[in-house]
């Protein structure tokens, strides 16, 4: 017997159910997906995010799939932090593409307080003046950090538990599954959407897979956003010679976390730049609804840019307006976002613009 919450979401998933789930026929589980995606959000829109290093390399932590430790020889290095200027400059240049959300990466084990932290809330403040969704990924939090970030105005906070309890000890040995559930927790309290969510292809099973989307959505407050990744093997890590994961597999969990969470944003994420036009679509039937875009931003003629919005053009989608609330209740606990508001004309017409300049 299950349970649902006020908004009609269940919390109480059992791993025999999930399995199940994604033991169906893959015809059945995509008509079950696209059912509840459908009751939930507008079919046609898709949230572009842009992704920013603002902190490359020279990370603490082991995680077994990530260049960006120090533990490991890979071509990424130690950089200096990206000043205020330069991330604001990239977001108007990810605003120009038609992105609405505009996350920052630090690659830390843990926020520090000081110059560096101060410098990541001006950014977020920036890009909240910009009328961009601000994300931020900087590793573990402390309260206090949380409601500093959430002062800055931060819509949504990334902290990805990446595999099951059980697989989490083959991947990470320098933090517990628990120490990512408590940052979470922490998100949550400060009134912060959570975007978390894992990858697929690190030698876990489907059990494994089955059961990291089982504590997302056994979460007291859902995930607003839940990226799923697929690895992408870096030469120098301990995973750079796992298979390449089937994109059957990834539609898969799509479908899975669209069910299981019905208003979450699921992100077709790391791994992407793998799939076919016609993977990308399945995904997208299967319930996800949100993308990284133009990551490498240049000023014109992007190919990955004008790969997707060729892909949009043909395929009838079109990008997701981003929140206009500054009300920190409407953005806190959930972005399923907003369908087809005023001004999504606006900016899906603005994507389609081929060339940007640098500045905008
Ligand atoms: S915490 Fe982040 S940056 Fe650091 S090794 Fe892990 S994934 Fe890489």
């Amino acid at each position: 017997m299950s349970s649902t919450d006020s908004a009609g979401l269940r919390h109480d998933w059992s791993l025999d159910e999930v399995m199940a789930l994604h033991a169906l026929p893959l015809t059945d589980l995509l008509l079950r997906a696209q059912t509840v995606h459908r009751a939930n959000h507008a079919p046609d829109s898709v949230q572009l995010c842009t992704l920013l290093s603002v902190k490359t390399g020279g990370c603490q932590e082991d995680c077994s799939y990530c260049p960006q430790s120090s533990k490991y020889e890979t071509e990424v290095g130690a950089e200096k932090m990206l000043s205020v200027d330069q991330v604001l400059s990239k977001a108007r240049q990810a605003r120009a593409t038609g992105s609405t959300r505009f996350c920052m990466g630090a690659a830390w084990r843990d926020a520090k307080d000081g110059p560096a932290f101060e410098n990541v809330l001006s950014m977020v403040r920036g890009v909240r003046e910009l009328g961009l969704e601000a994300c931020a990924t900087l590793g573990m939090l402390t309260d206090d950090q949380a409601r500093r970030l959430a002062d800055a105005g931060l819509t949504a906070y990334n902290h990805n538990i990446d595999t099951s309890r059980e697989h989490y000890g083959e991947i990470i040995t320098t933090r517990s599954f628990d120490d990512r559930l408590q940052t979470v927790a922490r998100v949550v309290k400060a009134g912060i959407s959570v975007c978390c969510g894992g990858i697929i292809g690190m030698g876990e099973s489907t059990r494994d897979r089955c059961e990291m989307l089982r504590t997302l959505a056994n979460l007291e407050v859902h995930p607003g956003s839940v990226p799923i990744n697929a690895l992408v093997p870096v030469e120098g890590t301990p995973l750079a010679d796992q298979p390449r994961v089937d994109p059957l597999e990834l539609t898969r969990m799509c479908a899975v976390a669209r069910i299981l969470m019905p208003q979450a944003m699921v992100r077709l994420s790391a791994g992407r730049t793998e799939l076919s036009r016609e993977a990308q679509l399945l995904c997208f039937m299967a319930g996800a609804n949100s993308i990284f875009y133009g990551e490498k931003l240049l000023t014109t003629g992007n190919p990955d840019v004008l790969e997707d919005q060729r892909l949009f053009a043909d395929a009838g989608l079109k990008p997701m307006a981003p929140y206009t609330s500054s009300d920190p209740t409407v953005q806190a606990t959930r972005d399923k976002g907003p369908i087809a508001k005023p001004g999504s004309v606006s900016l899906a017409a603005r994507a389609i613009q081929p060339a940007v300049e640098p500045g905008e």
